[in-house]
């Protein structure tokens, strides 16, 4: 059984739909389970809804908009027989309506799932009717009855052994009707049957999953990319694509931010042993990257960019040495407003760290920390994480550049540059 996953900009108006029935198409030799993201920018747009609901200002118009992207779609994919496919969308989107209509108060985390989660329920009914208008036979199966979370909204905990069971289940229930199940990435259900998230551009996370619960021979991940580059085209001019990586060396680039894999997709695989193909969906012949358990591969330096950094500096008032007590105070505050320190170094009287810019965040430890602590920003900074590192990438990084922060490990170099 294979796994695949399709992200927002692999369906993102109706060519690309039609360009995954084609890759899927090729590929009908075996099982497969198909994971599918909500279509281009549609999750931005149902935060937008759901922000906006919280502010308690008009929705319909956001609604609407999400109503006509989708029926666009559908208008084009199925011409003459799009009527149940829109009278679909339209019951599906009626649940976004219920969920505005709820009582007031109801908690933020929680409304956002029940809202956002339509994204992917559109998605992948579209896909899933695409495919059989296509004579594609496929089963849509509700990814809420295969993976089973807490109740920790939007960054909902999987219950594995609950997980395992009820994918087994369900999709071996699936694979005697069609050897194509289709279902959505990021969502999951709670036992009491409500919608949970898994965290942005969870979808990835979700292929792993169920690939390790269903014992998958492999997992690919089809992307707008080549596979994954040595560094991302947007900050470096020659990029090279790496063919083969462990999934140790996976997981380093997505934790130091490579965007092209999500963090949590690895260990699943890692530990059940599946290899993960991350190929492009516009010229799905060529082989991608292969992550896997190998360790024998030749080594490639590469490049992280984290732009629009702030360097926060902190240095206690009363001049003392920085010490345990002082990163539990610190760390407490950044854990407590959910800051993320890129990067961290500390000197004898000093602890700086490299944050993304969020002006909000950054007043708030100011006040948490100010009766006690100096503290200095320093922005318009970039955070640049190498991978395999020499003195040839750091000096050409650092060119022309001041250096506001150096952090070196044997395999990796961050450095913070304005
Ligand atoms: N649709 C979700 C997001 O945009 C999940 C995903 O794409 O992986 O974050
Ligand atoms: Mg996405």
């Amino acid at each position: 059984m294979r796994v695949f996953k399709f992200g927002g900009a692999s369906v993102r108006d109706a060519e690309s739909v039609k360009n995954v029935h084609n890759i899927i198409s090729k590929y009908t030799d075996k099982p497969l389970v198909v994971v599918v993201s909500a279509m281009g920018k549609t999750t931005n747009k149902f935060e937008n809804l759901v922000n906006t609901h919280f502010l308690k200002q008009p929705t319909t118009e956001i609604l609407e908009d999400l109503r006509t992207c989708h029926g666009d779609i559908v208008k084009e994919l199925f011409g003459d027989a799009a009527k149940p496919v829109l009278e679909d969308i339209d019951n599906t989107l009626v649940e976004v309506e219920w969920a505005l209509d709820d009582p007031e108060g109801l908690d933020r985390h929680f409304q956002y799932d029940q809202i956002v989660s339509i994204g992917e329920m559109l998605s992948t009914k579209i896909i899933s009717a695409y495919l059989k208008h296509q004579g594609l036979s496929n089963e849509w199966v509700d990814a809420r009855d295969l993976i089973r979370t807490d109740n920790n909204y939007q960054d909902a905990k999987i219950e594995w052994d609950t997980t395992k069971e009820m994918t087994n289940a369900r999709i071996s229930q699936a694979l005697k009707k069609a050897n194509v199940v289709v279902t959505q990435g990021f969502i999951g259900g709670t036992s009491e049957n409500f919608t949970t998230t898994l965290g942005r551009e969870g979808s990835d996370f979700t292929a792993a999953i169920l690939a390790h619960c269903l014992g998958a021979e492999s997992v690919t991940i089809w992307k707008d990319v080549p596979g994954v580059l040595n560094a991302d085209p947007k900050f470096y001019e020659d990029t090279v694509l790496i063919p083969e990586m462990s999934y140790f060396d996976a997981m380093e680039l997505a934790y130091f931010g490579t965007s092209v894999i999500h963090p949590k997709t690895i260990k699943p695989l890692q530990n059940s042993n599946i290899p993960l193909y991350v190929r492009s969906f516009v010229d799905h012949d060529s082989p991608g990257t292969v992550v896997s358990n190998r360790n024998d591969l030749k080594i490639v330096p590469s490049f992280i960019v984290k732009p629009d950094q702030v360097l926060v500096s902190i240095t206690p008032k009363d001049y003392s040495f920085v010490t345990e007590t002082h990163f539990t105070n610190i760390y407490t505050v950044l854990s407590a407003i959910r800051m993320k320190a890129n990067c961290a170094q500390n000197s004898a009287v000093n602890f700086s760290f490299s944050t993304n810019n969020d002006p909000e965040k950054l007043k708030e430890l100011e006040q948490r920390l100010s009766d006690e602590y100096h503290l200095t920003f320093i922005e318009g900074a970039e955070l640049v994480t190498v991978r395999y590192y020499d003195e040839d990438t750091i000096s050409r990084i650092t060119k022309g550049k001041n250096l506001l922060l150096d952090h070196r490990t044997p395999t990796s170099a961050q450095l913070v540059v304005k």
